[in-house]
C-alpha cells in the first residue's frame, strides 16, 4: 500500500524520498539501509519528508511525519 508514491507529472515510480531536519535514529537507519532515501541536511526545522521524482525532479512533500513512510515506528 502506497501513497503519493508517483510523480504526477510523468507518473514515474522512479521517486526518491528525502527527510529534511534532525533524522530520527530510526531514519538514519532506514536512509543507510536504502539508496532510494536520502538525507536534505541539517535544516533548522521540524523534520518533514520529500519525495522526489528521479526523472523530472518534480519534488513532493509528505508531511511532517513519516506515516507515509514504510517502516516508520511512529514516536515510540
Ligand atoms: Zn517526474
Amino acid at each position: 500500500m502506497t501513497t503519493a508514491e508517483t510523480c504526477p507529472a510523468r507518473g514515474s515510480t522512479s521517486l526518491r524520498r528525502r527527510l529534511y531536519g534532525l533524522p530520527s535514529a530510526a531514519a538514519m537507519e532506514e536512509v543507510e539501509r536504502d539508496h532510494d532515501l536520502e538525507l536534505g541536511g541539517c535544516v533548522i526545522s521540524p523534520t518533514f519528508w520529500t519525495v522526489k521524482c528521479k526523472d523530472c525532479g518534480h519534488e513532493i512533500t509528505l508531511g511532517e511525519t513519516m506515516s507515509t513512510f514504510r517502516g516508520d515506528p511512529g514516536d515510540a
